[in-house]
């Protein structure tokens, strides 16, 4: 499965990647060679034209992605990689790291009372202690998804 490293711009893009279970790390700042070079073993998802020409000479692996509506963009990045268009949701939202499972008892004072209830499915960020649940938000990403897929 291809990893992915996206400009900073691209930071929506990036959380809805994860949301399909993919690996995506956004570059903070500017692009530059340096930071770059760290992740050669990443496509980097970039909308700079004008950067082409060092991508090429850095021996970096990208994509240029066109200066278009975020929706358009993911939809395109979904087409072009072949990335199944289905919600993993097994990533943390903002820190790309792997979510485990987690019982609801251990995060229980971390959770609104309804969702203690009614939650399923419990997940933990290792790296920055995020909890998911399975709820409603589900289908409203389902939908959002369905709609991203008809753009393109
Ligand atoms: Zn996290």
């Amino acid at each position: 499965m291809k990893k992915f490293l996206l400009e900073a711009d691209l930071h929506r893009i990036a959380q809805w990647l994860r949301f399909l279970g993919q690996d995506a790390l956004l570059l903070s700042g500017p692009i530059e060679k340096r930071k770059l070079l760290k992740y050669l073993d990443r496509v980097f998802i970039t909308t700079s034209r004008r950067l082409e020409g060092h991508l090429k000479a850095w021996d970096v692996d990208y994509f240029l992605l066109p200066r278009e509506n975020w929706k358009v963009q993911l939809c395109l990045l979904i087409r072009y990689f072949g990335i199944k268009p289905e919600l993993r949701l097994d990533r943390c939202y903002y820190c790309n790291e792997k979510l485990m499972s987690v019982d609801r008892e251990k995060v229980k004072d971390r959770l609104p009372p309804l969702v203690y209830i009614y939650g399923r499915d419990f997940t933990l960020c290792p790296s920055c202690g995020k909890v998911y649940w399975k709820g409603s938000h589900h289908e409203r990403l389902k939908s959002q998804l369905e709609e991203i897929l008809k753009l393109c």
